[in-house]
């Protein structure tokens, strides 16, 4: 037996969707039916080869979300909450997909939108909005993740020109992006960004390999190997590691929906295997021990979604703290990872199965787990927050 990803309105439980204007509701609906139609049947053999569906791009483009909330440079300006829907929707086709997406939408044009000068606004952002140029996002490195503020990428000015070196790691979408942004630091010590173009000489990308969660987005090891690019190349109004942190907040918002789609797609595919699946002469969802599990599944996505919702109307408001984004990712990472892992519990051997799809979500959630802030270090965000003391830095 084999079963379809479905649409389920079944878990907005709370019919939080009623609070969805037209323009989030058509938003949901674009991308929903794009997941559903073009990303679901084909994403599995892309997950296997590990590798990404170039053949999906015109498509994402033509659903007119890249930029999501950026105003203007033919960006769609959609709310704070409809960005949300976008990662949820998204996430729930497809975790690698969902990162590509977040890198290039997120963090690459976030950069440019808050950072960048007119000028380099006006070059980058039209193309990107349209997808026709992609963007990648450069701040880890092999030997600062959590602690990125340390980072040992060197930019050192001489004449018109930045001369570049470093090391970078698990870059997304850099071994083809037309455009990414490195952060590095100056010789005053602070951190800025650099738009490094595609082809640039000493810009080397090797994808890396092996990965046992999020197979569809490329990740790469970059090599800065004395890499040159125009002072105009420099982001205007990056001043240090603060502005990373500044790019990095709205993302966080979006990863915090990026796990209930996760969540959503996994309990829809238990809920509709466990009526399906016959054992003791009677489908699994007539025993006491399964519908529990598959309520508590829907509690939590029901908390989730309505955790995201209001700090979705925080941000919306200009009252979203990095703290509460933290506490919304932090949260709802936990919970949708255990709620992928009882989805898999429920299909019981065909749950480590790629076909059935669940597999792919619990092995995506991994990630989701520790990229954009890690449960530790996003708890210890929440912490200096609610105590004043500082315990990292
Ligand atoms: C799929 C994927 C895509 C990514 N894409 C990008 C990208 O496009 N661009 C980019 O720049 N980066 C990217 N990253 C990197 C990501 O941001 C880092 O993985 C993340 O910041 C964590 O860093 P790390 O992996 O080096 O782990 P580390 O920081 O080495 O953490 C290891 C462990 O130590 C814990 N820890 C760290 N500090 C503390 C502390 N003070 N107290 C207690 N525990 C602590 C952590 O919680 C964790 O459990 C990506 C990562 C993944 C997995």
């Amino acid at each position: 037996m084999t079963i379809e990803a479905v649409s389920s309105p079944g878990t907005d439980y709370f019919f939080l969707d009623d609070l969805l204007t037209e323009e989030e509701r058509d938003v949901r609906d674009r991308v929903r039916s794009f997941c559903d139609k073009d990303l679901i049947p084909i994403i599995n053999d892309y997950w296997e080869r590990e590798e990404f569906p170039f053949e999906l791009l015109p498509k994402i483009g033509a659903l007119n979300i890249a930029g999501t909330t950026i105003e203007g440079y033919g960006c769609p300006k959609m709310s704070a909450t409809a960005a949300g829907l976008v990662s949820r929707e998204l996430a729930r086709g497809d975790g690698g997909l969902t990162t590509f997406f977040a890198v290039h939408s997120g963090v690459a044009m976030t950069s440019i939108a808050t950072l960048g000068s007119e000028e380099q606004k006006e070059r980058w952002l039209p193309p990107m909005a349209r997808m026709e140029k992609i963007g990648a996002f450069g701040l880890t490195e092999p030997q600062h993740g959590s602690d990125a503020g340390l980072l040992e990428t060197m930019a050192r000015r001489e004449g018109d020109e930045y001369v570049i070196d470093g090391e970078k790691r698990w870059i997304g979408n850099a071994s083809f992006a037309d455009v990414t942004v490195i952060w590095a630091r100056e010789e005053n010590d602070k951190l800025a960004a650099f738009l490094v173009e595609k082809g640039t000489p000493g810009l080397e990308a090797t994808v890396m390999t092996g990965k046992a969660s999020q197979r569809t987005v490329l990740n790469t090891d970059l090599k800065l190997d004395g890499v040159r690019v125009p002072a105009e190349n420099r982001l205007a109004n990056s001043r240090g590691f603060g502005d990373a942190v500044q790019v990095l907040t709205p993302t966080r918002h979006n990863v915090a929906w990026e796990a209930v789609g996760h969540a959503v797609a996994a309990y829809e595919l238990a809920l509709t295997y466990a009526k399906e699946r016959v054992q003791f002469g009677k489908p699994i969802a007539s025993f006491q021990l399964i519908q529990g599990k598959l309520a508590r599944m829907l509690a939590d996505i029901t908390a989730m979604q309505t955790l995201c919702f209001r700090l979705s109307q925080l941000r919306a408001e200009g009252r979203m703290t990095i703290a509460m984004a933290s506490l919304a990712k932090m949260h709802n990472a936990k919970r949708a990872y255990q709620v992928v892992a009882d989805a898999r519990d429920i299909l019981g051997g065909n749950g480590i199965l790629l076909e059935y799809h669940v597999a792919r979500h619990l092995a995506d959630m991994q990630a989701v787990y520790t990229y954009d802030g890690t449960d530790t270090v996003l708890a210890l965000i929440v912490g200096r927050d609610i105590t004043g003391h500082q315990t990292f830095s």
